[in-house]
């Protein structure tokens, strides 16, 4: 297809930025139509549309919002003139939307930097048209089954769309994601053994568990959590890729990590210490390198950066910590990782978990597999004194607590959030975990105020 501005081109570009500007006025969602509607009045419209010189894209199953945030905050704290999917979709209506709003009425780019987050599924729709520089790929894990079929299904996608030209920035510690884009040049990232890995995968499931180029039992030397870890291959030697960014020291504790390269160690400060926000760190440090930051701009970049509230927030309210997380129904390991990360805290805790694949912005789920290749056992654990589930899969996740053998005084299940959690026992417990999903935000709100509001009667209780 050629991709030759046509007449039709100009007057779609000029319909949509016109219906940009009236949608911004109405105060309408104007990140998403407009783009939409040029690419049906012209389906190669990206094609045709002049993009910004360098562009970064982060794509991946868990983690491109929190990467896109971080890379975005910190651009913009550094003064870049760039363009972003921010407040935008990831599929292909909300990037032309992007790119319809940073360019001229001429289709010409306003902008010579772009990083969009894109969504995996859409590769056969943004690739064909948009070539990124640099394509950060987080990792890749089954995801709603309806929309992402397997982890093959997806590999083989991105193989087949992702530009020869674009430089992979890929997770060297997953073995499905490392393999993407086998022709490309790549750089690789990395976090070396942790004290805390496993001699065995531990969660109920595991995308990959025979070698893609032999059909043999892969093994590991050590495992993370599902596949991630140093995977091999016993009888062809396929394998999981050495790393040109390695953490090699990992300091929880005093929140510093070291990255090894080919020529240097380097210290940075970790805003985060879950391990998926660790890797996140890590690809975004790799991309501002690739801009021309240094260690120092780094770092002092990061200061006062934090997870966007949305995904993870963690506050003191008197004696009590509150940490909302999000957790994602339909998203199997994005439970267990917060299911994971809860049991590894330190104190007693109490946990309420809203999951939620039934909202209308989840699109509704045909199915509840995701609440069963979930690692709920995470929750079976001394230091969890109580759970609460709510929502409008309140019942399937009682049931599946059951089957997680976690006894059921610990539970409380009611369908109304509030009332259900009227019932958290304050007694014995230091931190209230609220897991969350990405529609429930409002009603995450709800249940902090109503967590706060048990916690003020406790205190006025004991001053009486
Ligand atoms: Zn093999």
């Amino acid at each position: 297809m050629s991709n030759k501005k046509t007449f039709k081109f100009y007057i779609t570009l000029w319909i949509a930025k016109v219906s940009s500007f009236a949608l911004k006025i109405l105060r309408r969602n104007a990140t998403y139509f407009p783009g939409k509607i040029a690419l049906q009045l012209c389906p190669n419209f990206l094609g045709m549309l002049e993009k910004p010189k360098t562009i970064i894209g982060v794509t991946g199953t868990n983690g491109k919002t929190t990467v896109c945030n971080m890379i975005n905050d910190i651009l913009s704290k550094n003064k870049f003139d760039f363009i972003n999917n921010k407040y935008g979709s990831n599929i292909d209506g909300g990037i032309a939307t992007t790119l319809i709003q940073g360019s001229t009425f001429t289709g010409k780019a306003k902008k010579q930097l772009a990083v969009l987050e894109i969504d995996e599924r859409s590769a056969n729709k943004i690739y064909p048209y948009i070539t990124p520089t640099y394509l950060v790929c987080t990792n890749l894990f089954r995801d709603s089954l309806m929309r992402n079929a397997h982890t093959e299904f997806m590999a083989d996608i991105l193989n087949k769309y992702i530009p020869k030209e674009t430089i992979m920035i890929e997770n060297a510690d997953d073995i499905i994601c490392s393999n993407i884009a086998n022709d490309n040049s790549k750089i690789y990232f990395s976090i070396d053994r942790l004290p805390t890995d496993l001699e065995k995968c531990e969660n109920i499931t595991r995308d990959i568990r025979i070698c893609p180029k032999c059909y043999t039992k892969l093994e590991y030397e050590y495992v993370r959590y599902h596949h991630i870890g140093k995977a091999y291959c016993p009888k062809c030697g396929f394998k999981t890729p050495k790393a040109d960014y390695i953490v090699t020291k990992l300091d929880i504790k005093n929140k510093k990590m070291t990255i090894k390269t080919k020529n240097a160690e380097e210290e940075y400060d970790l805003i985060n210490d879950s391990i998926i926000n660790i890797y996140n760190m890590l690809a975004v440090i790799i991309v501002l390198k690739k801009l021309g930051f240094s260690q120092e701009k780094i770092n002092d970049s990061f200061k006062g950066l934090k997870i966007v509230e949305t995904r993870f927030s963690q506050e003191k309210y008197n004696e009590y910590e509150i940490i909302t997380h999000l957790a994602k129904g339909m998203n199997p390991i994005a439970c267990s990782r917060a299911f994971d990360y809860i049991r590894t805290q330190t104190g007693k805790k109490a946990v309420i978990l809203i999951l939620d694949d039934l909202h209308e912005e989840a699109k509704g789920s045909e199915d509840t597999a995701w609440q069963y290749d979930a690692d709920y056992e995470f929750l079976n654990n001394e230091s969890i004194k109580q759970i609460i589930v709510a929502g409008p899969r309140y019942l399937d996740s009682y049931i599946r607590l059951l089957m997680a053998n976690i006894s059921p005084e610990k539970i409380v299940y009611k369908k109304d959030i509030i009332e259900a959690t009227s019932q958290l026992k304050l007694e014995d417990i230091e931190k209230i975990f609220i897991l969350h999903d990405l529609y429930s935000i409002e009603e995450t709100k709800q249940i902090k105020l109503k967590v706060k509001e048990l916690i003020n009667n406790k205190e006025e209780m004991r001053k009486i």
